[in-house]
């Protein structure tokens, strides 16, 4: 059963199924350009996946053969997945903000197992116990290494170069460096009125940035070949928010979930929830505590006891993101010669 919902003039979203995880789906965005059609993410590499998208683009009245171009608005595996086979099947071009395809080339070039290596160096720094490295260091002794989402993503062959008009005639689309869940994450601007005249300055295809009902991971930006730089994703990600909210479109089209109107709401609730956890965790960090310890009193979308080996990790690092919020502020700073390192509030 494909799914295609028509949002009119000439865009459509496309539900992509993502293959044993709880999200379901990711919205793929067709839009008609002069020059062709254009969709905005691709999805997740898997036959059935493919299948849909195929005939969702059909539904849309044309051809995968016939796409004209992939723009991306982030590089993981459930936007960019399939953006390759739509190359391979149609030439299209496939564009990406430079920070997220340098991402793409450094995943290609590592030895696949170095992220893993990495991965358990970290952890293991943040004060995870043991249980939690064993799989990490089975994984990779095992060889599994090489079935990791992302290894073999497309390179992309433009850039999306944020602020200008996108050079694709019969449509005003720019692009808009929103940094935070990805460092070269982007929304795409369509500053065109919207077809049903709601109040606004168009529409926004807002990828992962801004979702009606779940607020995205927001990490480290890890980068095994550079542990040194110090970033500050939860920072990027509140700058990019409030930049998004004061654009004041009329309707936004997420990657995954569904469209919705007011975007300033939910943008005021994402920038409200991450203050409430940085204040939470200023309070918790009255007495010193490693990042892991931190995960485990945050408050999580279930009992940590109940959160599976993989999402505790993610969890790790989007306590570490906001952990280095309060230390950039100067709430919080690390105890000296800990090791693993703790961290208490100032
Ligand atoms: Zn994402
Ligand atoms: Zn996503």
């Amino acid at each position: 059963m494909t799914q295609v919902i028509e949002h009119g003039g000439g865009v459509w979203s496309i539900k992509v199924p993502i293959p044993d995880n709880p999200l379901g789906h990711t919205l793929v965005h067709l839009l008609d350009t002069d020059p062709g059609p254009v969709l905005v993410d691709t999805g997740w590499d898997d036959p059935d996946s493919w299948d849909t998208l195929a005939a969702g683009v059909a539904a849309c009245g044309t051809t995968v053969e016939d796409l004209h171009g992939v723009l991306v608005t982030h590089h993981h595996p459930d936007h960019h997945g399939l953006s390759g086979r739509v190359r391979e099947t149609s030439g299209a071009w496939i564009a990406m903000h430079a920070a997220d395809a340098h991402v793409v080339r450094r995943t290609r070039a590592q030895e696949p197992g170095r992220w893993l290596d990495y991965l358990a160096t970290k952890l293991a720094a943040a004060g995870a116990p043991d249980e939690h490295l064993a799989p990490l260091h089975a994984a990779r002794a095992s060889g599994r290494t090489r079935t990791l989402p992302g290894l073999n993503a497309a390179l992309p062959d433009r850039e999306i170069v944020p602020g200008e008009l996108l050079d694709l005639a019969g449509r005003r689309l720019r692009a808009i460096w929103t940094p935070g869940h990805t460092p070269g994450h982007v929304c795409l601007h369509l500053d065109e009125e919207h077809p049903a005249r709601h109040p606004g300055r168009g529409r926004l295809f807002s990828g992962d940035h801004l979702l009606p009902g779940i607020t995205p991971h927001i990490g480290l930006y890890e980068d095994p070949d550079d542990p040194a730089t110090v970033t500050d994703p939860l920072g990027d990600y509140l700058d990019s928010l409030e930049r998004i909210g004061r654009l004041g479109v009329a309707e936004v089209l997420p990657a995954h979930q569904h469209a919705f109107t007011e975007p300033a709401a939910r943008v005021a609730e994402l920038l409200d929830h991450h203050e409430a956890r940085l204040s939470d965790l200023r309070t918790l960090l009255a007495a010193p505590l490693t990042p892991w310890q931190i995960a485990e009193r945050m408050e999580w979308n279930r009992p940590w006891e109940q959160i599976p080996h993989g999402s505790r990790t993610i969890a790790v690092s989007e306590a570490e993101a906001h952990l280095r919020r309060l230390v950039k502020l100067g709430f919080a700073e690390a105890v000296p010669g800990g090791d693993p390192v703790t961290y208490q509030a100032v």
